[in-house]
């Protein structure tokens, strides 16, 4: 292949988490770079995307949000479909928030049902740091990393969408993190498959 053809690649990302902890804030501050103190439980389609670069390849991330349908957790099918990323959202003030995250987790794998569970890509994020300057926070940074710990390693990023901090971080790892996974999946239709493209090497997420 030509070096200088960059190569496109869409990623499904579903969001995911209780109703108020953030998800549609972190997507407005990363999409538009914008923070809405409120937003009606039925606004925007079913997703956004955002282009990104990353070494040789164009990125284009697909962020599928809910529509306060979270609330009954009852998300469909086409909402799960084909997803290469999950982000798990909490709010670290909220301890209901973090502890249904083992809902979520579960919920997702149901309904995705991946070829190999442990190595499907999830983040967690912590969301709302900015609150009380950490004073009200319910859940430690320490808990929230055992809790990643515990669940294979998934990257786990604290945000505040209304403070814009490491929102641009917690995404740009869900970029590498769904291309790492996107690459795995090629590599297996290459075993079944005869017509084999270019081999790349992609590096693993550095975050
Ligand atoms: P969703 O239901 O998970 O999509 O949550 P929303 O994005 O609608 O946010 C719920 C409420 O929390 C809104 O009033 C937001 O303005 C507020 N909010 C979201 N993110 C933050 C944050 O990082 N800090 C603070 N202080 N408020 C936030
Ligand atoms: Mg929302």
């Amino acid at each position: 292949m030509d070096v200088s053809m960059k190569r496109r690649t869409l990623l499904k990302v579903i969001v995911l988490g209780d109703s108020g902890v953030g998800k549609t804030s972190l997507m407005n501050q990363y999409v538009y770079k914008k923070f809405i103190r409120q937003y009606k439980a039925t606004i925007g389609a079913d997703f956004v995307t955002k282009e990104l670069h990353i070494d040789d390849k164009l990125v284009t991330l697909q962020i599928w949000d809910t529509a306060g349908q979270e609330r009954f957790q009852s998300l469909g099918a086409a909402f799960y479909r084909g997803a290469d990323c999950c982000v798990l959202v909490y709010d670290v003030n909220v301890l209901r928030s973090f502890e249904t995250l083992q809902n979520w987790h579960e919920e997702f794998l149901k309904q995705v049902d991946p070829a190999d569970t442990e190595a499907f890509p999830f983040i967690l994020i912590g969301n709302k740091i900015d609150i009380d300057g950490g004073n009200s926070r319910a859940v430690s940074k320490k808990r929230a990393q055992e809790w990643c710990a515990a669940k294979g390693n998934i990257p786990y990023f604290e945000t505040s969408a209304k403070e814009d901090y490491n929102v641009d971080e917690a995404f740009l790892c869900v970029a590498k993190t769904g291309l790492t996974h996107e690459h795995e999946q090629d590599i297996y239709f290459k075993g079944i498959s005869e017509t084999v493209s270019e081999a790349e090497q992609r590096g693993g997420c550095a975050c």
